[in-house]
Formats: C-alpha cells, sequence, structure tokens
C-alpha cells in the first residue's frame, strides 16, 4: 500500500471522517490519516443537516500529500445511510450529526454509581430503533451487584429481544465478548456520564492509551468540548465513537404516531388487534394487551409505552 506522503497532488482515495474540527476533517483512508477540507460546493448541498460528519464516507484528494499529516479536500460525500442527530441549535427543524453511518449503538448503563433508570434506557433505545439502528445493551460496573439482581433489573429489556453484555471495565469483565460485538461496524457508544463509557474503551482499544492519553482526553471530555463526536478507529474495517452529544439528547426524530412499531417486542402483535388504527391503550380485542396479559410483554416495557402516548413521559 503507497502511503499519503508518497502519493501526488491530485490523486484520489476513501476513507471515512473520523474527526472534525469546524471546517476541518480528519479522514482515515487505507494509506493514512488525511487532513481535509471541504469543497466549496458541498457546503451548499444539503440544507437541514451537515453537510459532513464524523461518519460519513468520502472521496478525497490528495493537495499537499507531504505534509505533516499529509491534506486534501472532499470531493463527494457518499450517500448517508443513518444517523445518529440532534437538534441544532436554535433551531426547531435542522438536525446536528453526531454520527453518520452507525450500524449500532451500544447503550452502556452501570448496575450502580450511578444506578440504572428504566426510563433513560428506554428512551436510548426508542432513539436507536427511531433511527434504524441496532441496539445492544451493555451493563457496566457488574463488580458492584450480583448477577440475579443483574438480571432481574434487565429483564424487561432482555425480554424485549436485546442483546445484554455484562461488563466491568474494572476487573475485565465481558471486554472480549463486547469488541467481538463491535467487528467491522461503525458502533456508537453512549450512555449516561459515569457509568464507565470512557472506561470500556480505554479497555476494548488498549493501544489508545499509548496513543492519545486516554479517551477522555481524546475527545476533551471536562475541558472546553463536550460534544464532538471522534470516531476511534480498530482496524480496518471497526470504528468505534464516544458520542458526548447523546448525554443531553432528546427524542428528536422519534415519530410519535408509529410509537409501538419502536417497541421491537410489540411487532408480532401489530396487525393482530381489531381495529387497525388501534392504539393498544384501551381498545377491544387487542393483541398487544392480550400478550402482555399472557406474559409475553413486560409489564413494565407496556407501561412505559402508555406513558408516552400519553405524554406523561418526564
Ligand atoms: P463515562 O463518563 O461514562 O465515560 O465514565 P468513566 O469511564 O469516566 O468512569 C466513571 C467512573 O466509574 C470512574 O471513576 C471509573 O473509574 C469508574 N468505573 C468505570 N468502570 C467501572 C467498573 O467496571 N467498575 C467500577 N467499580 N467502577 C468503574
Ligand atoms: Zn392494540
Amino acid at each position: 500500500m503507497t502511503e499519503l506522503h508518497e502519493m501526488t497532488d491530485g490523486d484520489e482515495v476513501f476513507g471515512v471522517i473520523v474527526r472534525s474540527y469546524g471546517l476541518h476533517f480528519d479522514v482515515s483512508t487505507e494509506a493514512g490519516l488525511l487532513r481535509c477540507t471541504l469543497r466549496g460546493m458541498l457546503k451548499r448541498g444539503r440544507r437541514k443537516t451537515d453537510p459532513a460528519a464524523v461518519g460519513d464516507r468520502v472521496r478525497a484528494t490528495l493537495n499537499t500529500p507531504d505534509s505533516d499529516p499529509p491534506q486534501g479536500v472532499i470531493e463527494e460525500i457518499l450517500p448517508r445511510v443513518r444517523s445518529l442527530s440532534r437538534l441544532a441549535r436554535g433551531s426547531n427543524d435542522s438536525e446536528q450529526v453526531i454520527l453518520a453511518n452507525p450500524d449500532q449503538l451500544v447503550a452502556v448503563f452501570s448496575i450502580r454509581d450511578p444506578e440504572p433508570h428504566a426510563r433513560m434506557i428506554d428512551r436510548f433505545l426508542l432513539l436507536a430503533e427511531a433511527r434504524g439502528i441496532d441496539a445492544i445493551i451493555c451493563v457496566n460496573k457488574v463488580d458492584l451487584a450480583d448477577l440475579p439482581e443483574i438480571e432481574r433489573v434487565f429483564e424487561p429489556f432482555r425480554m424485549a429481544g436485546y442483546p445484554i453484555v455484562p461488563t466491568s471495565a474494572l476487573e475485565g469483565i465481558g471486554i472480549d465478548e463486547l469488541r467481538a460485538l463491535l467487528a467491522g461496524k461503525i458502533t456508537a457508544f453512549a450512555g449516561p456520564s459515569g457509568v464507565g463509557k470512557s472506561s470500556l474503551l480505554n479497555r476494548i482499544i488498549p493501544e489508545l492509551e499509548e496513543r492519545t492519553g486516554d479517551i477522555s482526553s481524546a475527545t476533551g471530555k471536562g475541558k472546553h468540548t463536550t460534544t464532538w463526536t471522534t470516531l476511534f478507529q480498530i482496524d480496518k474495517n471497526t470504528f468505534v465513537a464516544d458520542t458526548p452529544g447523546m448525554r443531553q439528547l432528546g427524542l428528536f426524530g422519534i415519530d410519535y404516531d408509529n410509537l409501538d412499531e419502536l417497541f421491537p417486542e410489540f411487532r408480532p402483535y401489530l396487525n393482530e388487534c381489531y381495529y387497525a388504527d388501534c392504539r393498544h391503550m384501551d381498545e377491544p380485542d387487542c393483541s398487544v394487551l392480550q400478550a402482555v396479559e399472557a406474559g409475553k410483554i413486560h409489564p413494565n416495557r407496556y407501561d412505559s409505552y402508555r406513558r408516552l402516548v400519553s405524554g406523561d413521559a418526564e
């Protein structure tokens, strides 16, 4: 493989944006890291969303390949298949992309310090469902509780079909399982602060600590910037993102008319209700309510659904 600094001006490379600095983007290519600006026309392209974001796959041309780092220009953003976003500040209809093209979301919670709140877990899961992103629940700090308790607390989510990975970043439990789930994908790590996301990422990518100090300093956590996403590359096709902007995330982009479809365990029953537009609240012959009564849908998850539909979620 030819390295970037051995190439010449105008050569073309493909890669993934791993870091955004406002007007500059770091692009990870097969030939190395390329610091890029955006071709002018791209800035005007999409209006309701960021023209380029971490996770976007791009075509770039080299400008000054022998500088350090090598520099280039992003010529094309390949179509974004999905994204994790939030409302742009001061807007009610344009989005700020936190991560483009995530294949899956690892929602990290801890069994203690801080304790998990079911409603918050639901929010992260709903967000993933609304965006068509597979969700995995990671329960960290399992060194602080025993297995029956962990199983009891996460039973509603296990019943809903979500994979649950117990870990301890402190004791190194579950790290290999977690790492295996990441292979070949772009994964967003999200969850409330203090649950151990940075500690887990440092465990998963040991060389990271040597390369960047640690995740907290690499993402600028605790410093001035808390909203920028960094994509860490594990191997050619494997990326993980700490998504600091997710911590204060609302339920942007969730379609409340189709809320029932965002509960995967409801889906087998949705076409079985007597009324085609059944909201599964008090309607007769409701297949979802029957499934709750039969113990096939966990009552806590159904209760969450009811709260969201009646608008008293918070
Ligand atoms: P983040 O805010 O989600 O990135 O959380 P951090 O990785 O900064 O961790 C928050 C605190 O929890 C730190 O004091 C960690 O040392 C601690 N911590 C992280 N993982 C574990 C764990 O598995 N077990 C225990 N007991 N503490 C942990
Ligand atoms: Zn129904």
